[in-house]
Parts: C-alpha cells; structure tokens; sequence
C-alpha cells in the first residue's frame, strides 16, 4: 500500500493485507473429444486447424496436435470436470474487439488467448460451471460473440462462496472493446478471464477481500460497491494461451494507482486514477491532536468535525493519505 503522509506526522494504520498463494489441483481431465452436433452448415473456418489459403487445406504445423487444448473443462454441478465446451482458433477478422494488446512486459500472465469460446454456440448459458455458478454469470454474446473464462477462477470463486454464503458477480469476462467501453484499465485482469467483481450477501467487503487474499488472489481492489478479486499470478490456462513459462511465485504487474485529497468549503474529495472499474472505497478518519480518532466516514466526500485536527483517507485499501488542518 502507498503511503502519503502530508502536514503533521501522525501515526498511520497498516491495511496492507497478507496474500498466501496456494497451489491448484485439478484432476487430470480424460476421455476423447466428442463431436461437433452442429448439423446442417458449412465447414467452419473458425474451429479448424490453420488453412493454407490457396487450397483451403490444412496446414501441418509439425506441431502435435492435444485435443485436451480444443476443449475447455469446468468443475460443473459435480465438481467431477465434465462440463466441456469446444474452442475455437482466435481469428484477426474478429476485429477491434479480439485484439489483443503485446504482452505487459512480456509477461506470460498477459500473453494474447489464442483459443476461445463460441458463445454463440454455446446452448445453455444457465448450465452450472461449479455448484454455485453458471455461465451466463460470466460470459454474455450480447458483449461480443466470443469470450475466454480460466477454469482456475471458478474454482476459486466456488471455494469463497463455500466458505461465504452467496456471491452475486457483477462482471466476470470482458473483451477488449467492452472493457474500455466501461473504463477498463488496458491490462485489466477481466480481459484474460481471471477476473471477477463480486458483491456478497452475507458478509462485509472486507471479509469477502480478505477472503480473496487468503485463497490465492494475485490482487484485491476495493470499490464502493464490489470488490475485484482476480487470479493473476496463478498459471495461465493452457487451452486459451500458448504454453509459456511461468515462474511459480512470482508476482506479476499490479495496477499504477494514485489518489489525491483535494478540499473545498470544508468539503474533502479524493480524486483517484487507475483503478479498474467504479469507484474505489474511501475511507475517511477525522483525528484530534493527539492523534485519536474521533470520527471516522465511508464515502465520495467528507466533511470533518470542526475540533478535527487531521484528516486521514484510504482510497481501495490501496492509498493513504494524511493531512493536517
Ligand atoms: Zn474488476
């Protein structure tokens, strides 16, 4: 967490919050792939092998062909791995909404997604990817025909729900037009398909993020009505990326934030840039001169007590900033 310290040198709180990555099981997914049962249409480009444009052959890549990478596999009602859906090869005539930027700092963690799934071919948007999560909660045509979920997240997510009663989620996958649309950061986690914005039920923002934290999340942001929790340092998804090599632990680039505290007639703001969707939680404490609490806000604005002599926010649990009166 940064930490600004402006005017008198109060003592501050430690919000950092502790991260313990833990490693994924997944049993290894079997059997062969089944048919296409789409009937009655032409040969589609979209799910083929690279075709020589000339002949309309496929091309052979000398590369040995997986089918484990032509499906992707969810822990389903069962948690058993059965829920398959067929993916398709990225093609560049998708256009704006599939293009993906370079890899940030050549990371593999934001490697372009090469497979992706058909939405418009999937039939049931309802089906159940986890015993408390269904498709449609992650993945939408009306946003884009295509789109890419990693399985590791809805493992993830179902182990929270377990522990926290239900989770609404406001956002899962987002291609990249629909992720600027809604003021995205470019390297959003939401646009690789590790991501989620979640609103409990039963429990505090706080307790669900701490939550995230605690089961792996490779980042936690906090915002006036959900928090985004996101999978980013866990291993990419095979299916959707090229192989690449990821080092275990490491951690991978986190989002360039800064808050400011502006005031006018009594009235304090702070202003924030960087944060991915939303507005991020503030947190307001207004202290005496002894550097006690005496009043402490959750909000967009603050207007501190008149006996305030310092007034302290935390933007998203993220920034601090402290400020004498
Ligand atoms: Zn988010």
């Amino acid at each position: 967490m940064s930490v600004l310290i402006l005017g008198m040198g109060l003592s501050v709180l430690d919000l950092a919050l502790g991260c313990a990555p833990e490693p994924i099981e997944r049993p290894l997914r079997e059997g062969p792939r089944e048919l296409d049962q789409d009937t009655g249409e032409p040969p589609d480009t979209d799910t083929g092998e690279p075709q020589d444009t000339d002949t309309g052959e496929p091309v052979d890549t000398g590369e040995p062909v997986d089918p484990e990478l032509d499906r992707l596999c969810f822990p389903g009602p069962q948690m058993d791995w059965t829920v398959c859906f067929d993916l398709v090869n990225h093609q560049s005539s998708w256009g704006a909404d599939y293009d993906y930027p370079e890899p940030l700092n050549g990371s593999a963690q934001y490697s372009k997604p090469q497979r992706f799934l058909d939405l418009s071919k999937v039939a049931d948007v309802e089906q159940k990817l986890a015993p408390n999560f269904t498709f449609e909660e992650f993945l939408a045509e009306r946003k884009g025909r295509y789109g890419i979920l990693q399985p590791h997240l809805i493992e993830r997510l179902q182990e929270l729900r377990d522990d926290l009663g239900p989770l609404t989620v406001n956002s899962g996958y987002r291609n990249i037009s629909y992720n600027a649309g809604v003021g995205g950061a470019t390297y959003s986690r939401h646009v690789y398909g590790d991501a989620a914005d979640l609103k409990p039920s039963n429990v505090s923002l706080s307790a669900l993020g701490a939550a995230c934290d605690d089961n792996g999340a490779g980042y936690v942001g906090y915002y006036e009505t959900h928090v985004h929790c996101d999978w980013r340092d866990d291993p990419q998804e095979p299916a959707i990326f090229e192989p690449a090599p990821i080092q275990p632990g490491t951690k991978h680039p986190l989002p360039d934030l800064s808050a400011t505290l502006q005031v006018q007639q009594g009235w304090f703001t702070a202003p924030a840039e960087g944060w991915d969707e939303g507005e991020p939680l503030r947190e307001w404490l207004a202290l005496d001169a002894g550097g006690q609490v005496i009043e402490s806000f959750v909000g967009r604005s603050y207007q501190p007590p008149e006996n305030a002599a310092a007034v302290q926010v935390v933007v998203g649990r993220e920034i601090q900033i402290l400020q004498g009166l």
